[in-house]
């Protein structure tokens, strides 16, 4: 199992050693070229907007979308949750547009409002996960099918899935908590097996 990490802008390190810690063969991905033969791929938190200049810079926004349409499981988190969302709140921002989510970019308020809390995510099982936001997008809107796995306590959702895209409004690869990262491989494996099939 091989699992990229787009690697252009942000905080790609520290997935690639949680990935690495699990035992897991994890690469940095800047070209197109990169994209070919993964299982799949992180795309991290950082600046969307500049994430998104340097994708369409290196010709990969294409082959990002066909990766995603070929079934191959993609994480989004924080800034990457933005990539993956078809519709970003009063802006025009030309996003991937993989799944049928709204988000607000930086609704959890500037850097210095960044705040960390426990959620109950039961698909993950046990005990709650611990969670940093750091200018986190909010998910204002959610298509048909889109599953919440997380809300915090007022209700406003932070964690979602659909088929094989999983997108977090929070950054889960800082902290000790491997347990996001493994249910991802878990996806990653499903799909191995789907695509052989
Ligand atoms: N505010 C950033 C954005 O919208 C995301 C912040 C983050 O990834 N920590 O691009």
């Amino acid at each position: 199992m091989k699992i990229g990490i787009l690697a252009l802008q942000g905080a790609f390190i520290e997935h690639l050693h949680t990935l690495r810690s699990l035992g897991v063969e994890a690469v940095e991905v800047r070209t197109t070229t990169e994209l070919t033969g993964l299982d799949g791929l992180i795309i991290p938190g950082g600046e969307s907007t500049a994430i998104l200049k340097l994708a369409r810079h290196y010709h990969m926004i294409k082959p990002l979308q066909e990766m995603a349409k070929a079934g191959i499981p993609i994480m989004g988190t924080c800034a990457g949750m933005v990539l993956l969302a078809n519709k970003v709140t009063e802006s025009d921002l030309q996003t991937l547009c993989l799944m049928d989510i709204e988000v607000r970019r930086n609704a959890s308020g500037r850097q210095v409002d960044s705040f960390e809390t426990d959620l109950a995510i039961p698909d993950i099982g046990g005990e709650p996960f611990h969670a940093v936001f750091i200018r986190a997008p909010y998910i204002k809107h959610l298509g048909a099918g889109v599953e919440t796995l997380a809300r915090l306590d007022d209700g406003t959702v932070v964690a979602v899935r659909k088929g094989n895209l999983l997108a977090l409004a929070f950054h889960p690869e800082l902290g000790h908590d491997t347990r996001l990262h493994e249910y991802f491989l878990k996806m990653v494996r499903a799909s191995k097996k789907e695509i052989a099939r």
